[in-house]
């Protein structure tokens, strides 16, 4: 192949694989063994679907210590906060410390995260006893259907966790209302608080491909329909 051809071949490429599905694995050209992998990945990149109300707790899960241990990955900014005054309120402080460390990472802006979200990064702090790290937060994108938007929704790892281990703990605590999603190849949980019924879903997006897909990069027409208005 000349090296026009070539040129021409990988743009083909870079085409491809950002016009298709900016989240899910397509034929990369750096990616190796990337066409053995396709076909495998094709089979299913996403699949979500609302939790099963037997499977929600029957109760509210247990009030958190209140203290939530966290590094933001992307600012590598560590805070350790105590969420609640005597009194049993929220401490406003707390909550501004979280609400910058949520903050969107391409626009710097902040945005109020709703506390209930703290409390439930407490009770996964009081779980495992490890600081977890925040992969993502708040994001000031353009689709606003995702709950990151809207202040309620964070993506967290723990390191020496298990991905699996801590779906599966962060699942145990849903009581109704909480939209959760395993992302076992990008190594992540996302954990969101919502007002509507829960949702659950699995995708296998490469690191950093599920996100420039949040990010806004990717916002086609096409993959906004066929992506389910509430996951990551
Ligand atoms: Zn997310």
């Amino acid at each position: 192949m000349s090296r026009l051809g070539a040129l021409l071949a990988s743009l083909a490429l870079g085409l491809l694989s950002g016009s298709a599905h900016a989240d899910a694995p397509t034929a990369r050209p750096d990616a190796p063994h990337a066409s053995k992998k396709k076909k495998r990945n094709k089979v299913a990149a996403f699949s979500g679907n609302l939790a099963n109300p037997g499977e929600l707790r029957s109760e509210p899960p247990p009030k958190p210590s209140g203290t939530v241990v966290l590094t933001a990955v992307n600012f590598k900014e560590r805070v350790e906060v105590h969420l609640y005054q005597e009194d049993g309120s929220f401490d406003p402080e707390a909550l501004d410390t979280l609400n910058h460390l949520f903050r969107c990472r391409r626009t710097g802006t902040e945005k109020a995260i709703d506390p209930r979200l703290f409390e439930m990064l407490s009770r996964i702090y009081d779980r495992f006893g490890r600081p977890l790290e925040l992969v993502s937060g708040f994001r000031n994108q353009e689709r606003v259907t995702s709950f990151h938007f809207h202040g309620s929704a964070s993506d967290i790892r723990i390191p020496g966790v298990s991905e699996r281990a801590l779906h599966k703990f962060v699942t145990s605590l849903d009581a109704g209302g909480m939209g959760i999603g395993l992302y076992p190849r990008a190594g992540f949980v996302h954990v969101d608080v919502r007002p509507e019924a829960s949702y659950r879903w699995t995708d296998y997006s490469p690191p950093g491909r599920s996100d420039s897909f949040a990010r806004g990069t990717f916002v086609g027409k096409k993959k906004r329909a066929r992506r389910p208005a509430s996951n990551s």
